[in-house]
């Protein structure tokens, strides 16, 4: 029987912990961690060699570029993060020189591997990676909003009393500040969200629903300012999308692949509601947006692509 393998590019928080969240929810995969500072990332692996043994999980470690032969999944969780004051597209031009070399080293050892784009600006970043693998592009995701629709979902969580799970309310378009709530389309329990709102006797008016959004997009800083860094959320969305591949299990995902037209931008990588499987994610359908989500998806579309065009032009 095949044995999956995941190799993780990126020994850092982002990247341990997703080898973590890997091991324990994708057991039968093997799990290399290859990164710039070999150290590190034998480090990582005996710290996760110890950390598996009480789930006798033995097959993360450390390895090189020539150990990525044959993956499955190949996740890019190097780079370098968002210092104070910059943005994440601030980081796009190095991080997509990181990307490049990583890609240019993999593709001819794993020439079938799926790509899972974490390292931020991850949605320019995914869509550059698929342009120099000249592949298909189900096969190159990007983490996209998925955390932030995790984070969303822990906030409506709280507010509505209802399990995360049971919540359908998507964060969409670019993994940044032009991210916006697909509001028209959310449900809770089979119900719209207006018709739970009504049987719950619960309120979600405009105010309300504006401070959400900043708090998905603030989170990050509010987590920075307690402890320097944020991974344990996106290292357990990279998990569930490497478990969705792995498994073939047709999760569905707000990810990011390059779609060939989005509102009107063409060749652009912006999240929307993705089924995940072994093949990758695609589109299953365009959902339905009013005329503010249309024309907020439109801008993030726009901020995504030229950002995207800026790199490759450098490139
Ligand atoms: P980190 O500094 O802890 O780790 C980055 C690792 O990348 C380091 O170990 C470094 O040695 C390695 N690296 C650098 N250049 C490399 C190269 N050329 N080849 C191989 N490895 C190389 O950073 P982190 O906190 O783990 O964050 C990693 C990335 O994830 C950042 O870009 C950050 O912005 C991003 N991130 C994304 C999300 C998301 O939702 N998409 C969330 C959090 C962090």
């Amino acid at each position: 029987m095949h044995q999956p393998k995941i190799v993780i590019v990126g020994a850092g928080l982002v990247g341990g912990s997703a080898a973590l969240f890997a091991a324990a929810t994708i057991p039968s995969a093997e799990i290399v961690i290859v990164d710039i500072e070999r150290a590190r990332a034998d480090a990582q692996a005996l710290d996760l060699a110890h950390a598996t043994a009480f789930w006798g999980h033995d097959r993360v470690r450390a390895g090189d570029y020539d150990q990525a032969r044959g993956a499955d999944v190949v996740v890019v969780t190097a780079g370098v993060g968002v210092k104070p004051g910059q943005t994440r597209l601030d980081l796009a031009q190095t991080n997509a020189r990181i990307l490049l070399e990583i890609v240019e080293r993999i593709a001819p050892q794993a020439p079938d591997a799926l790509y899972v784009i974490a390292s931020n600006p991850c949605d320019p970043l995914a869509a550059v990676a698929q342009q120099r693998l000249g592949c298909v592009r189900e096969r190159v995701i990007s983490t996209g909003t998925s955390l932030d629709t995790a984070r969303l979902r822990s906030l409506l969580s709280e507010r509505l009393g209802v399990v995360a799970q049971a919540i359908h309310a998507y964060v969409l378009g670019e993994h940044g500040e032009s991210a916006f709530i697909h509001w028209s389309g959310a449900s809770v329990a089979g119900m719209a969200l207006e018709r739970f709102l009504a049987h719950a006797g619960k309120e979600l008016g405009p105010a309300s629903r504006s401070e959400m959004l900043r708090s998905v997009h603030d989170a990050a800083k509010l987590i920075k300012q307690g402890k320097s860094a944020t991974h344990y959320g996106i290292a357990s969305g990279i998990a569930r999308i490497c478990q969705a591949i792995v498994h073939d299990s047709n999760l569905i995902l707000s990810v990011g692949i390059v779609q060939p037209e989005v509102e009107g931008v063409p060749d652009v990588c912006v999240s929307l509601p993705m089924l995940v499987n072994a093949s990758g994610a695609r589109l299953l359908g365009y959902p339905e947006f009013d005329a503010g989500e249309r024309e907020a998806l439109r801008h993030s579309a726009r901020i995504v692509k030229d950002v995207t065009d800026g790199i490759l032009a450098a490139a």
